[in-house]
């Protein structure tokens, strides 16, 4: 598809084709940012998370900024690499170089294409096999003679992928076709009144908004809970009616030995009155009265071990009680630690987004205006390379801490990714949301951060923008994206509002 329209010409070669022979219209000088562009087209369809990589190589590309493109190539890869689990989270801990000067497009073509592509796919798809050998020959390229065969090469790649894609759609969408009717049906499975028809709604509405692999993962994760808890709490509500069966055996078997003694009682008590008609003096009475005595002691007995047995059972029964909602608050708390950050306590990227749609849904419904506000931190490499990794972590903790402090409870922080973060801001208009994040911002200033005596300055650059009335998750988070990288290049440490 692609090949079809492509002009495949060495980079360096100069214009053999004189002007007689103009290009067709839509053909396509394979240059190493045709390259790029290529690749652009490539990414735009992902969303979610990954959709924020489309925009930023477009800019980079258009404003020739081969720094932030290198970047971004580096962040898809490092994205990727987290999405596909196999690495964890910390940006260092993959171990990539930054690739600097005139090589830089070749290296980073090359990481991706090594790291990138292969963490996309299934392992041992042919596809990474050859992504992996394309890296090998685009970093030993030299010269232009090179250029051209591996330029053609990736533009194969790159046309196969475009197949791929719509293959992995399909499979996709039959995926979450099974997910609805596996939520549907758990929900069915459980009593009228369970909590677990709140959680399956939760799954729906999750699965009706944008799709991406976090949604999908949050999805996942809300039925894992469903399933979880319900077998939990299946096991102690069975332990609960053994409770209940035992009490009533117990009882009932009491019950009988009561109206046995009770029987037998009124029984020898007719046969003691009968003696008693026969009684002629005080030494016949004694014997009588003393074994009246000992059957009346014997009946309050039997009452007694009854209603003790009665008891013993009701506690175990308010016991297994007790213990039903315990375990249903710790689900329950379980279930929001993984969507929280563990450095900073603030939610996650996944908590982010299950957060964000529920404000969206809130926003629309209620028709309040809704904000969202992306920070991420001004020359945060510096720091961790002047003074370390501990004191990064304690910036990114004291930070949030700072943002908790200024904000109102209602707000939302989440960790977007390594340094970024993400606020919503319900019912709040643009100016207010702008104001907001300066607030942080002079917060930021006056609460000085300390690491081991010494004074450091953090500080931010934000973009903020209002939830359109119809915009979708993918488009909003890309517009407040557009508007950090605008604070980054206009010098940092400040706000932009979202076009
Ligand atoms: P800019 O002002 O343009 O945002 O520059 P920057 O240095 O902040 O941005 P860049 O994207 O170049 O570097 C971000 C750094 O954040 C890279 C990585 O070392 C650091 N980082 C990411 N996650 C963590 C973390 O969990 N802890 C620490 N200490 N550092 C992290
Ligand atoms: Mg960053
Ligand atoms: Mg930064």
């Amino acid at each position: 598809m692609l090949k079809r329209v492509l002009n495949i010409q060495p980079a360096a070669a100069p214009a053999a084709a004189p002007a007689a022979a103009p290009p067709a219209e839509a053909a396509v000088t394979l240059t190493p940012e045709a390259v790029l562009r290529l690749l652009l087209e490539q990414l735009r369809p992902l969303r979610g998370e990954m959709s924020v990589f489309a925009p930023r190589l477009g800019r980079a590309l258009d404003q020739a900024d081969w720094a932030l493109a290198s970047r971004t190539l580096l962040d898809l890869v490092q994205m990727a690499t987290e999405l596909s689990g196999r690495a964890p989270a910390r940006r260092e801990s993959i171990e990539l170089e930054a690739p600097a000067g005139a090589d830089a497009w070749q290296s980073a073509t090359a990481m991706l294409l090594e790291c990138g592509m292969p963490a996309l796919l299934a392992a041992g798809d042919a596809l990474a096999t050859r992504a992996r050998s394309a890296a090998g020959r685009v970093r030993s390229v030299n010269g232009p003679q090179q250029t051209e065969g591996v330029l053609q090469e990736m533009a194969s790649l790159v046309d196969d992928c475009a197949g791929h894609g719509e293959l992995s759609r399909q499979k996709q969408s039959l995926l979450l076709d099974l997910l609805r009717h596996l939520s549907a049906n758990m929900a069915g499975l459980a009593e009228q009144q369970s909590w677990a028809h709140g959680q399956a709604a939760t799954v729906q509405a999750l699965l009706d908004s944008p799709l991406s692999v976090d949604v999908l993962q949050a999805a996942i994760a809300n039925l894992q809970d469903v399933a979880a808890r319900q077998s939990r709490i299946k096991e102690s509500r069975d332990q609960a009616r053994d409770s209940v069966e035992r009490m009533l055996q117990t009882f009932i078997a009491s019950l009988d030995t009561v109206a046995d003694s009770t029987g037998q009682y009124h029984t020898r008590i007719s046969a003691y009155s009968s003696e008693l008609a026969d009684v002629r003096d005080a030494e016949q009475l004694r014997p009588i009265l003393a074994a009246v005595q000992r059957e009346t002691a014997t009946l309050e007995n039997h009452a007694r071990t009854v209603s003790a047995q009665a008891g013993a059972a009701r506690s175990e029964l308010l016991a297994a009680q007790k213990r039903i909602q315990a375990l249903e608050a710790k689900l329950e708390e379980m279930s929001e630690l993984a969507r929280e950050d563990a450095l900073t306590e603030s939610l996650n990227r996944r908590g982010m987004l299950e957060a964000l749609g529920r404000e969206m849904q809130r926003s629309r419904r209620y028709h309040t205006p809704l904000c969202v506000s992306l920070l991420d931190i001004d020359n945060f490499k510096q720091l961790n390379d002047k003074l370390g990794h501990q004191a990064g972590d304690n910036a990114l903790v004291h930070l949030v801490r700072v943002i908790r402090a200024t904000l109102r409870q209602m707000d939302v922080i989440a960790r977007f990714g390594g340094e970024e973060f993400m606020l919503l801001l319900p019912n709040t208009t643009l100016p207010d949301a702008m104001q907001a994040v300066t607030r942080i911002q002079r917060e930021l200033t006056k609460s000085i951060f300390m690491f081991e005596h010494q004074k450091v300055l953090v500080t931010f650059s934000a973009g903020a923008a209002l939830v359109g009335i119809a915009e979708g998750q993918d488009q909003l988070i890309q517009r407040v994206d557009a508007a950090l990288y605008q604070a980054k290049r206009e010098g940092k440490n400040r706000v932009v509002a979202a076009a």
